[in-house]
């Protein structure tokens, strides 16, 4: 049996807030998302989360919330008067740190005019664009209900609303793509100026309309090029890649992701939210999930009952659950984090590591445990050696 240390200590604190429908669904999202309704219920939605968050406020008083991030579905579906809403009471209620980064997801096509202004004047200080592509043929064939013209005008509308920390969401081997179409998608999002490339290869989940009907996708090999030219492009132009799908401007990380890549906590309201809580006077890590329907989540207010399913995790998925998330970053995992964040002495896994840095997959560098050149290729590999 492992055996638990007094070292879990409170790790920093974000807030995600899920916002669950969309226009329409794409074929292939396996996201918690909804076509949206005629008349959206977005007051109503607005007050389940912020009683959802009032009932979670025991978990967390008095920590400082270092991020917050509207993700969804589409956020950019609610008007700038709703999140303003959302975000005064959260202000009443949580400790929000000055210095707060606050990320609301935004499609193209949905965007009306002067939203991103008034969205910034709600407080939200970064934004993160679900383009996925350039093309209007490659968007067409991944069911996406904007084209290049809204792609253009958001962020025609992001840059004169001075919102320059944003993201750009990118997709690479998509269905009918060719290598030169996805080498452009790169090219036009670096022209655009953002502080931020997360760059995806499309894959097939399970229960999608992509799923059942799967279309045609660039081979593995031509798949594998796009992304090094992808990589390449950005390397060039002085990108950092910090993990395995992020790219940032220097000093511009995700400071949301980055906690949840570090093993943060987080506190998660709307419909279907996952949330992660560490409890040391309980000593433990609980991980939870909100109802996932909206219907279900909405009939919350009345009923009080908002939790679908919670757990405590044991020694070992702690253990799984550090690594799998550390070793996404480049810069590897932090040594120090890992006695306060899961409760137990590094001895743990000393020996795994071992056997790791033994394979040539890891090497210890300025109290990192990174991955090598020849790890950061089989990073999968080396996370499943921390398997509970
Ligand atoms: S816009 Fe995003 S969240 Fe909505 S259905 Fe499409 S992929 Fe899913």
């Amino acid at each position: 049996m492992n055996r638990i240390v007094e070292l879990l200590k409170n790790p920093p604190l974000s807030l995600y807030v899920h916002m669950p429908w969309c226009v329409r669904k794409c074929p292939y999202c396996d996201f918690n998302s909804h076509a949206a309704p005629e008349n959206l219920p977005a007051a109503d939605y607005i007050r389940a989360l912020v009683a959802d968050l009032e009932q979670d406020l025991p978990l967390v008083w008095g920590r400082p919330v270092q991020s917050i991030y509207f993700g969804g579905g589409t956020p950019s579906l609610f008007s700038a008067d709703h999140i303003a809403e959302f975000l005064s009471a959260a202000r009443a209620r949580l400790d929000l740190r000055p210095d707060i980064e606050i990320t609301l997801e935004a499609n193209p096509g949905t965007i009306e005019h002067d939203s991103f202004t008034a969205y910034a004047q709600a407080g939200i200080n970064r934004v993160s664009l679900g383009v996925q592509s350039f093309d209007d043929d490659v968007l067409r064939r991944i069911g996406r209900i904007h084209g290049r013209q809204e792609i253009d005008q958001s962020l025609q509308l992001l840059k004169s609303a001075g919102i320059s920390n944003f993201n750009i969401d990118l997709m690479y081997a998509l269905p009918g793509q060719s290598p030169a179409q996805s080498r452009r998608d790169i090219e036009l999002a670096i022209s655009a100026g953002p502080a931020h490339i997360s760059f995806y290869q499309l894959t097939i989940e399970p229960n999608t309309a992509f799923a059942a009907q799967p279309p045609t996708l660039p081979v593995d090999d031509v798949a594998w090029d796009m992304q090094q030219t992808g990589m390449d492009l950005l390397e060039a132009v002085a990108w950092e890649q910090y993990e395995i799908s992020a790219f940032a401007q220097a000093g511009r990380q995700s400071r949301h992701n980055m906690n949840y890549w570090r093993y943060g906590d987080f506190l998660a309201i709307g419909a279907g939210a996952h949330g992660k809580i560490t409890l040391p006077a309980q000593n433990t890590v609980q991980r939870y999930a909100k109802h996932r329907h909206p219907k279900r989540y909405l009939q919350a207010v009345e009923s009080g009952d908002w939790l679908a399913q919670k757990s405590v995790l044991s020694n070992r998925e702690r253990v799984f659950e550090f690594f799998l998330n550390q070793l996404r970053l480049k810069q590897g995992v932090y040594i120090d984090d890992f006695s306060p964040r899961t409760g137990l002495p590094w001895q743990q896994v000393e020996s795994r590591v071992q056997q790791a840095i033994d394979k040539g997959l890891l090497e210890i560098c300025q109290e990192r445990l990174r991955p090598t050149g020849l790890g950061w290729k089989f990073v999968n590999d080396i996370q499943q050696m921390f398997l509970p």
